[in-house]
């Protein structure tokens, strides 16, 4: 499923164990800003030297992107409090982005999460405020102090806009799904606020583009093509979950189980997979399941051993496969698969194997489901 937003770039730290990403983008703007500092400072203190001007451009950006960091921070923070895994925060063109882990359990701590940011953003504003109105002797400090805290207040606004997948928006979900008592019909609402700020945003650009202010107007229109495509994405997200609730793991997996015995050399082994397409099996030895070996675990052993390695070596031994009930719901081994980034996974029931599952199955079923709709559905 495509993200409307980067998942990964350029590691550049942790902060409480979570992994902090630039992405490739985030340079264009990183720069843009800069920029326009520079001339900022260059047009209001004349009198400072060249270097001054840059360097003090320089460092205001620095510090606004720790702003930015700061922001999703204080999310990611609040969630982990609830025990949501936070996966990483990403600096992007259009600001910063906390991979959380999964969706909230419940409106408040939806409400709590999504509120922190904004929070965090006005408290900083007043940080550089203090900073600008207290730090008289030094010019440079509050020029810097004063551009900061402008635009951490503008944030922080810009951030309570009532749209998904804005803060705003997800406080709105989490207010509608306390009133509701329903998540879906909750991101329904949020989602569809944000589609129309987004149009708004579009509508707004185009014409300011129009009227002259060809950067500022086409920056505004661009800034709302991307919400209106993450308020589309998060639509689907629902359309997923809406889709596969009630949808078991025994109801979707494969009974037929290829299996393979454990005194094949990987070599033999490679022959099969070639012979029948298929890239998985479970491993038995004296009739009983063993392990389990794929293609992506042969190719961990270096090409010319495959002859002499036997798949009893090269298996995943039963005690280690990750594996499904009958009855786990197939969001949640979903979920499970993409996390482990793994392709499949086998059904035990009372110690036998009694079914495969694997992602590109779920994939496929939801391919269809969401194409024909629920016909098939007493
Ligand atoms: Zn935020």
């Amino acid at each position: 499923m495509a993200q409307a937003a980067p998942g990964s770039g350029i590691p550049i730290g942790r902060i409480f164990g979570i992994p902090i990403y630039l992405h490739a983008s985030w340079f264009i703007i990183f720069l843009l800003i800069t920029l326009s500092l520079r001339t900022q400072f260059t047009s209001q203190h004349p009198g400072w030297t060249p270097a001054q001007h840059w360097m003090l451009g320089i460092l205001t950006s620095v510090l606004f992107f720790a702003s930015v960091i700061f922001h999703e921070l204080s999310h990611s923070l609040v969630a982990l409090h609830y025990r949501i895994p936070v996966k990483s925060i990403t600096l992007f063109v259009f600001g910063g982005l906390a991979r959380i882990g999964r969706d909230a359990s419940n409106a408040r701590q939806e409400f709590s999460i999504a509120i922190a940011g904004p929070i965090s953003s006005l408290f900083l504003a007043g940080c550089f405020w203090l900073g600008a109105h207290f730090f008289h002797g030094n010019e440079m400090v509050s020029a810097a102090s004063g551009w900061l805290w402008q635009i951490n207040g503008l944030l922080a606004v810009f951030n309570l806009l009532p749209g998904f997948p804005l803060d705003g928006g997800r406080i709105l979900r989490g207010i509608a799904w306390g009133v509701t008592g329903d998540f879906t019909r909750a991101t329904q609402i949020a989602s569809s606020a944000g589609k129309l700020l987004a149009y708004l945003m579009i509508f707004v650009g185009i014409w300011q583009a129009l009227n002259g202010n060809w950067v500022g107007g086409l920056w505004t229109a661009f800034i709302g093509w991307f919400l209106l495509s993450a308020a589309q994405e998060s639509f689907a997200q629902v359309a997923i979950r809406s889709t596969l609730t009630g949808v078991r793991a025994e109801d979707i997996m494969t009974r037929d189980i290829p299996t393979v015995t454990r005194d094949m050399s990987l070599e033999e082994y490679v022959h099969e997979v070639l012979r029948t397409g298929r890239r998985c099996h479970i491993v038995t030895g004296a009739g009983r399941p063993v392990g389990m070996i794929t293609m992506h675990g042969a190719r961990l052993v270096p090409r010319d051993e495959w002859a002499n390695t036997s798949l009893q070596a090269a298996m995943l031994p039963i005690d280690r496969i990750q594996a499904a009930s009958p009855e786990e719901p197939v969001l949640a081994v979903l979920e499970r698969l993409q996390n482990e980034d793994i392709n499949q996974m086998p059904v035990i029931s009372e110690g036998q194997i009694v079914g495969m599952i694997a992602r590109d199955t779920i994939l496929r079923m939801l391919q269809t489901r969401l194409q024909i709709g629920h016909l098939a559905e007493p």
